[in-house]
């Protein structure tokens, strides 16, 4: 297939804003855009007074490597929330067509849509109890019956999935774009992919023209601050998406860093992290599990559980009272009594499950004096 195909027809060949640096011009003095010929006093030698590279070339060859792409088919964003924008305005004429996203799930799927007035169709996930199941053959059944009327352009994956923590299997995954075939764009969004025991979906990638995975340096890199997302799909499309971006959408001193965050040592202690936070989710949720009052502790891949409480705004309250914040779920789909909770360091856990432990009248004082006791 031809992914263009899918791209909306205004879009095709327009070739975005013709900024200085885009040019390729050499030289050796840049009087082309307007910048100041001096450093600013706060520059710590970064030549911030120049514009910086959109694409900066360095930083492209490293995240290929890291995740085993070729580099024409990478595209860095400002976090992949910006990928999911521009993917969405790429694909969507207003109010003609949508995107498929499948409750409860990561609401910047739907914000996207929202902004770009294109339809949102909604397939739920499957609650098992102890997993929710995102349903192949559902969204494949909704994908035909909505064609005809508002194309779905854009169907979401999110694995692992935010906020239930489950990941879809490879196989389920290629079954899925088997059955889209070449009628919409299959976006496998792994913002949680280092934390998880699944293989990534970027094996499919040469494959699935249509294929499009998202990776971050958001969770797993610790650099949410920083911004830097990467939108990994085929090189028509990367074009695309290119020429739709803004001009100078990565700053120099971000590049920077995440160039320094993705060495091989830092990418070595990135994994090394990961493996405590998969170490310490285990523990946390082995211990929420006997708790009283926790309903379900639902299955993860990911740096965070999903719980459902009898009482989740108790919960909610006796966590903030301890200077505890976790996320409330509540207005989510299917969520009506549900918290995410991250998991942080050893230390924040432990404070985190002693706000949640019941006191009981007269033990608190005793109960206190036995750290260990409730683990
Ligand atoms: C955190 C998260 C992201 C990452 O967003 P960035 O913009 O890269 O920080 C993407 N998708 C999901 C599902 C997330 O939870």
């Amino acid at each position: 297939m031809n992914v263009l195909d899918l791209v909306r027809p205004d879009l095709c060949d327009f070739g975005g804003y013709g900024s200085a640096r885009k040019s390729g011009l050499k030289g050796r003095i840049w009087l082309n855009a307007n910048e100041s010929p001096w450093a600013s006093p706060a520059d710590p030698g970064q030549g911030l007074n120049r514009y910086p590279e959109p694409q900066p070339a360095a930083l492209r060859t490293r995240l290929a490597e890291l995740y085993g792409v070729p580099e024409d088919t990478l595209l860095m964003t400002r976090g992949s929330d910006e990928g999911i924008d521009l993917l969405t305005r790429a694909l969507c004429r207003a109010e003609r067509e949508a995107v498929l996203v499948t409750p409860p799930v990561f609401g910047m799927y739907a914000v996207s849509a929202r902004v770009q007035a294109a339809r949102v169709v909604e397939v739920p996930l499957v609650d098992e109890g102890d997993r929710f199941r995102f349903d192949v053959d559902a969204v494949l059944r909704t994908l035909a019956l909505s064609l005809a009327h508002v194309p779905v352009k854009l169907l979401y994956v999110c694995s692992p999935s935010n906020p239930t923590g489950d990941a879809l299997p490879l196989a389920e995954i290629e079954r899925l774009l088997q059955g889209v075939a070449d009628r919409a764009l299959v976006v496998v969004d792994e913002a949680y992919a280092e934390y998880s025991t699944q293989p990534s979906a970027l094996r499919l990638r040469p494959r699935f023209a249509n294929l499009v995975v998202l990776r971050t340096l958001s969770k797993a890199f610790a650099l949410a601050g920083a911004r830097l997302g990467t939108t990994i799909a085929d090189p028509a499309l990367i074009r695309v998406l290119t020429a739709i971006a803004p001009p100078y959408p990565l700053a120099a001193p971000a590049v920077a860093l995440a160039l320094e965050a993705v060495s091989a040592s830092a990418a070595d202690e990135a994994r090394r992290r990961a493996g405590r936070i998969v170490a310490e989710r285990g523990r946390v949720a082995s211990v929420l599990a006997r708790q009283p009052g926790v309903r379900a502790v639902y299955a993860s891949e990911a740096n965070y559980l999903l719980l459902r409480f009898d009482d989740a705004e108790a919960a909610f309250q006796s966590l903030l009272a301890a200077g505890v914040v976790v996320r409330d779920q509540r207005t989510q789909t299917g969520l009506h009594d549900a918290l995410r909770i991250s998991i942080g360091s050893v230390e924040e856990n432990d404070a985190m499950l002693a706000a949640l432990a019941p006191t009981r009248p007269g033990c608190a004082a005793a109960e206190r004096s036995l750290p260990l006791s409730r683990a």
